[in-house]
């Protein structure tokens, strides 16, 4: 259980409680002396929020971790990831809408290319695009094997998810992507004795759908490779830990996913920015306690290098904020799962900015602006992503005292 003394500390109020998560938010000056990202955008919306508020910083995982979003999100959730470990299969499956339940087996595939010897040419089937990959997709929906269930879906482009359900499948297997190209998949293999049966079938998936790729029609998919295998991790849930009734928005199929295995409602809503997530969550407000919103570009934009493009989207963020205010939160967290500089086109391991605005119950600082400078020296300090649930529980007034 993520803190075990939360449940027995709750107390019920009509209060509500937005965590607005911008991807990668944190990051690094390109030159000496210069702004970060968050620092170089102009956000005057989250500037008063921070002068009002309070900042700080947190710590993803540990201190020098550089986090994947899956584990990183776990914390900003409450769940320390170094204890609960949730497989990228079940992660991704639960996304697109796929039902994985204890003993079920999920697992993240990919099209890949294959040459006439069968070996790997292309390890996403030359990036192939959602409609291109739909034949083919419906060519693995075709397979059926005898005393199990089982059920494809497209995640996005050359990435799909399958899900496997029937007695004795346990996900201790290997991924079959060899992560280069000139050689075959890998073959499957039973990590333990009991995940042997798991092993067996989906061999003989792989088989089938190597048969049913092999038509023209599929094109450059004629190949499959699989990874993250995962069964639901049984996570404690949102409602029984934090009494709250959790919503997600989110454009991206993991972090639907990630929400739905603590317990949140995903919410499916039209287009894909700023303005559309937060009018989703304007549509959805009355019934719910708490909304995570997932902004994914920051992130995106990061990777690729692009300091200015990473600014452009912050700024977007805060330009479409007042709709969100207009819903009058009584708490409101805005901060990164981790890290992505622009300057470094990866996840990293720095501190990430974080902002609490709560209007009945924040201590102000002395900052005035939202960026990584200010957060540094903010009143909250720098302390673990596994915290915020119960700072927000507290200034959303949801929380007894500890002892008399
Ligand atoms: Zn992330």
């Amino acid at each position: 259980m993520p803190y075990e003394y939360i449940p027995d500390l709750l107390k019920s109020k009509q209060s509500k409680i937005i965590l607005l998560i911008m991807d990668g938010l944190g990051g690094l000056p390109i030159e000496a002396g210069g702004p970060t990202e968050l620092e170089a955008a102009a956000t005057p919306n989250m500037d008063r929020l921070a002068a009002e508020g309070t900042l700080g910083q947190i710590t993803p995982i540990r201190p020098g971790i550089t986090p994947g979003s899956g584990p990183a999100h776990l914390a900003l959730f409450g769940y320390d990831p170094l204890h609960y470990e949730v497989g990228r299969g079940a992660l991704e499956a639960n996304g697109v809408g796929l039902d994985v339940n204890p003993g079920d087996i999920a697992v993240r595939g990919n099209f890949c290319t294959l040459d006439p010897n069968g070996l790997i040419s292309d390890r996403r089937a030359g990036r192939i695009s959602s409609e291109e990959a739909m034949p083919a997709i419906e060519r693995l929906q075709s397979i059926q094997l005898p005393g199990i269930e089982l059920e494809v879906r497209q995640v996005k482009e050359y990435r799909f998810a399958v899900v496997m359900r029937g007695e004795g499948l346990h996900p201790q297997l290997n991924d079959t992507d060899p992560q280069v190209t000139g050689k075959a998949p890998l073959p499957i293999r039973a990590l333990e004795p009991s995940a042997q049966r798991a092993a067996d079938l989906f061999t003989q998936w792989v088989a089938e759908a190597q048969k049913v790729l092999a038509d023209p029609l599929t094109g450059k998919a004629n190949g499959v490779t699989l990874r993250g295998f995962a069964t639901d991790p049984g996570l404690p849930q949102y409602g029984d830990v934090y009494g709250l009734k959790a919503a997600c928005v989110a454009v991206y199929p993991m972090y639907r996913g990630v929400s739905k295995l603590v317990g949140m409602d995903v919410i499916k809503f039209a287009g894909d920015t700023p303005t559309d997530e937060f009018a989703a969550v304007e549509k959805v407000w009355d019934g719910y306690d708490f909304v995570f919103i997932h902004i994914k570009k920051t992130d995106s934009k990061g990777e690729d290098g692009d300091f200015a493009g990473k600014v452009k989207i912050i700024e977007s963020v805060d330009a479409a904020l007042p709709k969100l205010l207009a819903l009058n939160p009584d708490v409101l967290m805005i901060t990164g799962d981790h890290s992505t500089p622009a300057r470094m086109k990866s996840h990293s391991w720095h501190p990430v900015p974080f902002l609490i605005w709560a209007p009945a119950t924040h201590r102000p600082d002395f900052e005035t602006q939202f960026g990584e400078r200010p957060c540094a020296r903010g009143g909250l300090g720098t302390f673990p992503a596994v915290d915020i649930m119960s700072l927000a529980l507290a200034h959303a007034e949801r929380m007894n005292k500890y002892g008399a």
